[in-house]
């Protein structure tokens, strides 16, 4: 098995957290989101006891709220001590709806509108991550006009490319998030924001990208950051406090994907920054991470029944699903690996090569080609793995299909933390 909270029970039946994943699909419906709460649970605090016990006091992960939103997560994170990202004032709603503090909320974005900066003011968000000079103007005015003082990050780009894929990739200097470094804007973007009388700048923000299974592309990144930090000091007198270097650490989606020693990584990332700070004779600032796909991805479990089993003769066999790029479109999108397992058979052989589609009319609705799976009948229930990050939010009603139910998993219970739509949903914003 992927990982350690998934088995197989006496019937043969799939496992989350110890419970059968036969029955929550009979109790709950398919497709379904399962969630296993205790798992994520768990995430967060590989992440919050490695940071607190090897980086400055004041470090703290901040849960990426683009991978996985909806107001019953939030009270989870908050219980586990977790700072959040939002992009959006949907998101900075969806986490006051689910009771976050807004002081522990970080918004970022690279087109905050002026609805949205005002918005987020008025909540009360407590960190903008801005990215740009025309939104530090903006920020600062609306700022001043409620005589507050807003603490902000600046987001840079310290031009790094952790080989991963293109699409997912944001460290690199050309693209659209941040100020780069390289070419010297970094450094404009800073003094201004030091003369805005109504911010206050706390330090620096970088994400170099998605999927990244070691230390070292973090590493290079801090060197950057410091360099630059360092820099900024002499010329204009400005010490960094905190550092946000983002998200990005993989997860297992196939077998083949290396397991991420997130402790040993934050302890690496730890010594690194230390060595290169007393190396400078640079106060250590604080740290904060942004983990988005390593809280929630391995948690989640997509379960779907089966349709029918097309064979096309000469080329291939298609298992049909109750769902697809509605609930998961990230095959469909940039051909996301994923481990598929027929939930209600999981000690049949697995001799019957095929392709698991959707059920979208779209020829691209696949959710994994070329996989070995038992003999499949309609109504037999497949589960897809590491489905909890960046399903749910980017789903969509293509089709008029309903969004599936989400029920989370807490010491053996399952409870509906996000009912299946109705059709009634469909039509509610027409007129
Ligand atoms: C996407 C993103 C994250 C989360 O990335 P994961 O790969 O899900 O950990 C964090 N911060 C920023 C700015 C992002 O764009």
């Amino acid at each position: 098995m992927l990982y350690e909270h998934l088995g197989i029970n006496e019937k043969g039946h799939l496992t989350i957290g110890g419970l059968d994943a036969v029955d929550l699909a009979a109790e709950f419906g398919a497709p379904l989101y399962v969630l296993d709460e205790d798992r994520v649970r768990a995430n967060c605090r590989r992440y919050t006891q490695a940071m607190g016990q090897y980086m400055p006091a004041g470090s703290q992960p901040l849960f990426a709220g683009k991978a996985l939103c909806f107001k019953g997560l939030y009270p989870v994170l908050k219980e586990e001590g977790m700072g959040a990202d939002v992009v959006s004032p949907g998101e900075i709603y969806t986490a006051l709806a689910g009771g976050f503090p807004p002081e522990q909320l970080y918004f970022h974005g690279n087109n905050k509108t002026d609805e949205d900066i005002q918005y987020a003011l008025d909540q009360g968000v407590g960190h903008f991550i801005v990215d740009n000079p025309l939104e530090l103007a903006q920020l600062n005015h609306f700022a001043g006009a409620r005589g507050r003082r807003q603490k902000v990050l600046l987001r840079v780009t310290p031009g790094i490319d952790p080989h991963t894929l293109q699409a997912i990739n944001t460290g690199r200097i050309d693209c659209q998030f941040g100020v780069p470094i390289e070419t010297g804007q970094a450094a404009a973007f800073v003094a201004e924001a030091l003369t805005m009388e109504h911010l206050e700048v706390e330090g620096f923000h970088s994400h170099i990208g998605s999927q990244i299974f070691e230390a070292e592309p973090f590493c290079d990144a801090v060197d950057i950051l410091l360099n630059f930090a360092q820099d900024l000091r002499e010329k204009l007198g400005f010490t960094v406090q905190v550092l946000n270097l983002g998200g990005g650490f993989g997860v297992r989606y196939q077998e083949s994907d290396p397991q991420v020693d997130i402790p040993g990584n934050i302890r690496a990332l730890a010594e690194h920054l230390e060595t290169g700070c007393a190396a400078k004779g640079y106060p250590l600032p604080r740290i904060l991470l942004e983990p988005g796909r390593s809280i929630v991805a391995d948690a989640g479990v997509t379960l779907y029944q089966v349709g029918g089993v097309k064979t096309i003769q000469g080329y291939r066999s298609y298992v049909t699903v109750n769902g697809g790029m509605t609930d998961n479109p990230r095959y469909a999108l940039y051909q996301s690996p994923y481990t598929v397992l027929p939930a209600d058979r999981m000690d049949d052989p697995a001799d019957f090569l095929c392709s698991v589609a959707g059920r979208c009319c779209e020829s691209g609705d696949l959710i994994q080609e070329n996989i070995h799976l038992p003999q499949m009948q309609r109504g037999d229930l497949l589960a897809v793995l590491t489905t909890g990050a960046y399903n749910f939010t980017m789903a969509s009603n293509y089709n008029r299909l309903c969004r599936p139910a989400l029920v989370m998993l807490r010491e053996g219970k399952a409870r509906l933390a996000v009912r299946r739509q109705t059709f009634e949903d469909l039509t509610a914003c027409e007129l």
